[in-house]
């Protein structure tokens, strides 16, 4: 049986049995795999404190012929967002898990999603500011999939996005001022624009020197909620959970 290690992102677990998990998880080399952690219910456990989502670890792990699940030997963590210890991030990394587990396939390998997936971990563990950390996050995984739209120009008459854009209802592309009909659809001040460009150059920690305002936070979250539910079909448990938390 050849044995893996790996550096990995632990995605979310599963009860199996009277005292196993199931644990999913990305790996940076091999993509997003299936284990069983032994015992990993048991009050001491090896795997006690190693499983929360978002905990980045080194993996060692058997894969077995003709056999999904692999067998986990053992996961210990390098940097946990519990670290952070606010309530508030720690009700979004069950979110940033989901929404990479929506994303990455089965034993694909996506690099640079998991790159993303690792500094976001890094960041809600310095304790950047978790709503922009997220609308970052968001941002960024719809433009890995090669689905946020064009930033650079309206797509309906080529000129610039400086002023605002606006997402017509039913459209998801961002068309300038001129192009659109006012009043219609998800708007984006100048400020939210402004805000992408920066998390386009930026790495996560650095957000906590962007500001955002309430209102530029709000746009950003709805135009998000859009994108995501038209590419994902269905509206995540954990998003769900978070609006109703905010409320
Ligand atoms: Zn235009």
């Amino acid at each position: 049986m050849p044995v893996y290690t790996s550096e990995a992102l632990i995605l979310r677990t599963y009860k199996l049995g009277e005292a196993d998990r199931i644990v999913v998880f990305l790996t940076r080399d091999r993509g997003k795999k299936r284990g069983v952690a032994k015992g990993a219910r048991r009050a001491k456990s090896r795997f006690t404190g190693a499983l929360e989502p978002m905990t980045r670890a080194g993996v060692a792990y058997y894969e077995r012929e003709q056999r999904e699940l692999v067998r986990i030997n053992y996961v210990e963590p390098t940097r946990s967002p519990l670290a952070a210890g606010t309530g508030e991030a720690l009700g979004h990394v069950g979110y940033f898990a989901e929404l990479i587990d929506e994303w990455a396939p089965e034993a694909h390998v996506d690099e640079r999603l998991y790159r993303l997936g690792a500094s976001i971990t890094e960041a809600v563990a310095a304790s950047v500011p978790v709503q922009e950390l997220a609308l970052y996050f968001e941002y960024w995984i719809l433009r890995l999939q090669g689905v946020y739209p064009a930033l650079s120009a309206c797509p309906a008459c080529g000129g610039g996005l400086n002023d605002g854009a606006t997402m017509p209802a039913g459209e998801h592309a961002f068309l300038c001022l001129s192009c659109a009909r006012p009043g219609s659809g998800t708007s984006l001040s100048r400020e939210a624009l402004a805000f992408l460009r920066a998390a386009r150059l930026a790495a996560p920690e650095r957000l906590a020197s962007l500001t955002l305002s309430a209102r530029a936070a709000r746009e950003l979250e709805t135009a998000h909620r859009r994108l995501l539910a038209l590419h994902l079909d269905k509206e995540l448990k954990s998003a769900r959970v978070l609006r109703e938390m905010r409320r």
